[in-house]
């Protein structure tokens, strides 16, 4: 059963790959499938391809139109598209209704996409509808040896936390602390065979601890960062359906097969681009540009804080809509604060 691939840049114990196929469906496609399917764009130089995100866990805050305006009108100005792509892998979270409550807020302030769910070559435009194409590339980096099934429990995860916080070390599922990162082969097929559940890892590469990277985001310039140590999950645990990734690894995929070349989000995820970085990397992707927009703020009594969704009634998109706020005016106000 232990065998080492050739083909493989690892020297990790690789699966084999008949116990690897048999966790997948049969017909699943290659990832040169949908590489053909989702060809690059015939833009014009300089196009930009943005996207918008939403989550649909139940509220429209402003800064969803903050950033959605910014993401079309830099797809206009360049020529390019912009479309919206519903990231609702996170399931559990989702609340009824809170798509249609998406199209009205986006619909009331004229922000209109090129592609999403009812119009565009790229889709489908909503996560939990990608499930196949997400598998193609997971058995992909499987097969590769770059990614591993992990059947750590709850229970040995919180403890392998509790001792690293104990003598003071950096928490996390890495290294010598990653207890399925280099398992014997053997071990895996007996745990498949009890039926036990699983996630899949991305392999962080070996030289990552201790290591600096570096990226360019297009407002802020020139950041280092550690490297991504930790074996991020990159898909979810295999006792539910449909089978999902993780935000993560639904970034790469969605924003390379969708073509999208400029991505503007949220400064919260400038601390994941290393693991970001070392994903498009394994899946032998191009990268995106990234552009981390800062939250909006709320000035207060002795300085400002972010615009809280549970605190601040004018987080909520509902807020303009019901106080009645001319749509223009909100937006030029947003637009303001861009510039
Ligand atoms: N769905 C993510 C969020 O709601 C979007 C982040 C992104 O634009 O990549 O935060």
């Amino acid at each position: 059963m232990i065998e080492f691939d050739p083909g493989s840049e690892t020297d990790h114990p690789m699966l084999d790959r008949a116990v690897i196929d048999a966790l997948f469906p049969a017909d699943l496609p290659e990832p040169e499938h949908w590489e053909q399917q989702y060809p690059p764009r015939p833009l014009p130089d300089g196009a930009q391809v943005t996207r918008f995100g939403p989550s649909p866990t139940g509220f429209v805050h402003i800064g969803g139109i903050y950033v959605a305006t910014i993401d079309r009108d830099i797809a206009t100005h360049t020529d390019g598209v912009y479309l919206v792509r519903v990231e609702d892998t996170d399931q559990s979270r989702e609340v009824e209704g809170a798509l249609d409550q998406f199209a009205r807020a986006f619909d009331h302030f004229h922000i209109i996409p090129d592609e999403d769910d009812e119009r565009g070559a790229y889709g489908p435009y909503r996560q939990s509808a990608r499930e196949r194409i997400y598998l193609s590339y997971v058995r992909r980096l499987l097969h590769q040896g770059k990614a591993y099934l992990c059947f750590a429990t709850k229970d040995e995860l919180a403890d392998i936390t509790a001792r690293q916080q104990a003598t003071k070390l950096p928490t996390g599922y890495y290294g010598r602390w990653a207890i399925w990162r280099d398992a014997d082969p053997a071990d895996v097929t007996t745990k498949l065979a009890e039926g036990a559940p699983y996630v899949v890892r991305l392999r962080a590469p070996d030289d990552a601890v201790g290591k600096r990277v570096q990226f360019t985001d297009a407002i802020r310039g020139k950041l280092e960062h550690d490297a991504n140590r930790n074996d991020a999950v990159i898909l979810k645990s295999s006792d539910q359906s449909p089978r999902l990734p993780t935000y993560h690894f639904a970034h790469a995929v969605d924003d390379h097969l969708m073509r999208v070349n400029l991505v503007i989000r949220g400064d919260e995820w400038i601390s994941s681009v290393p693991l970001h970085q070392q994903l498009f990397d394994a899946l032998g992707f191009e990268p995106p540009t990234y552009a981390h927009i800062a939250p909006l703020m709320k000035q207060i009594a002795g300085g400002k804080r972010k615009l809280s969704k549970r605190k601040d009634p004018e987080a909520s998109v509902d807020f303009y809509i019901h106080a009645g706020y001319p749509a223009e005016a909100v937006l030029y106000y947003l637009r303001g604060l861009a510039n």
